[in-house]
């Protein structure tokens, strides 16, 4: 298959093509889009058989349930049969943005979205390319990263090509995007609701909305065993993440860094900008200021693949702190990471 790149200026949006694109999406074929916080793939989310071509073209396992995108606060009430009064808050606080609420589901969406679950998980993406395409397309379009499954995410149109051309029919290049992480999911059948992924919507803003949020075990889990997951967001390099700890952690790093390039491993560091002329003697990425951390956020998955593209074995890299965007870093940082002394 040829895939089809076109290209679209954000600012100053070419309808036709994005009638092109949804076309596309209408007859069932896999369009890959902007949205704020990473490209999606795109499917018609009402037509089993689209969906079913986004898990193979990713090697997505069945098992792992996708988000619908919506332009229009009507189709909430088409895809969920029970909206509870707090949907209606988070959505008028963050949406559109990047926030995704699980609801109970409806006879309209499909097991194959859910992975059989009776819940469906929807979002509202901040991007005017996605909600264009979603509305040009009049329906919902089901979106997850347009990566290959386990793969760091794509924040701009090469990442996609780099993964999937020739699998898929179209890609819109629309430039970087802005967030560079995804939604952060949130379960809103339980009381009090729980984040089940740390995201682009900060749990402390969601805290001031909602009041009371819990944080899911399995993402406690995540933070409890950094490094024992390696499923998820991995470059092809090995990732060591080496926690926050203040004057050590630089101490760490080195150590580390040192050791790996004495065993002959072209060893690449990741740190923050106010500790770049730490590492002399070593390649180091800035991944952006510590205090900055939606600007690191921004940069994670794009410098994860440029240590990829230039030909990396091991990344080291130091931790983020744990608040505001921080937590969806170190989220993705640990479900990429190996532990320190496997390679
Ligand atoms: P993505 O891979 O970015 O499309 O994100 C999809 C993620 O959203 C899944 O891996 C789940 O963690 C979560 N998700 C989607 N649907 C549901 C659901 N019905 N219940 C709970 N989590 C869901
Ligand atoms: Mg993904």
């Amino acid at each position: 298959m040829k895939t089809k790149i076109l290209v679209i200026n954000p600012q100053r949006i070419d309808f036709a093509k994005i009638k092109i694109a949804a076309e596309e999406i209408k007859k069932g074929n896999l369009v890959a889009f902007p949205t704020e916080t990473v490209y999606g793939l795109g499917a018609d989310a009402l037509n089993e058989k689209a969906v079913a071509k986004i898990f193979q073209a990713k090697g997505r396992p069945f098992n792992d349930p996708l988000i619908a995108h919506i332009a229009d606060i009507k189709e909430l009430y088409r895809l969920s049969k029970k909206i509870p009064p707090v949907a209606l808050k988070l959505a008028e606080a963050f949406w559109p943005g990047p926030l995704t609420l699980v609801l109970r589901k409806s006879e309209l969406v499909s097991d194959i979205v859910t992975s059989g679950l009776d819940t469906v998980a929807i979002r509202m993406p901040a991007d005017n390319i996605a909600l264009s395409l979603i509305r040009e397309a009049q329906t919902p379009i089901v979106a997850p990263s347009a990566n290959l499954f386990g793969r760091t995410s794509p924040t701009n149109a090469q990442h996609v090509v780099d993964d999937l051309d020739g699998k898929i029919e179209m890609i819109i290049d629309g430039g970087k995007t802005k967030v560079g992480v995804e939604s952060t999911v949130l379960d809103i059948t339980t009381k009090p609701a729980r984040v089940l992924r740390a995201g682009g919507i900060s749990v402390e803003k969601l805290k001031e909305v909602i009041g009371q949020v819990k944080i899911s075990k399995e993402l406690e889990e995540v933070f409890r065993s950094p490094g024992m997951l390696n499923s998820h967001y991995s470059p092809q390099a090995k990732l060591i993440l080496v926690e926050e700890k203040g004057e050590s952690e630089v101490e760490e790093v080195r150590q580390l860094a040192s050791e790996y390039k004495g065993k002959g491993f072209k060893v690449g560091i990741m740190a923050k900008e106010e500790n770049q002329n730490e590492y002399n003697g070593f390649e180091v990425k800035i991944i952006g200021k510590g205090a900055e951390l939606e600007r690191c956020a921004a940069n994670l998955f794009a410098i994860l693949r440029s240590f990829d593209k230039d030909g990396f074995d091991i990344i080291i890299t130091e931790g983020l702190e744990e608040r505001g965007l921080g937590l969806a870093i170190m989220e993705r940082l640990r479900k990429a990471a190996v532990p320190k002394y496997e390679c």
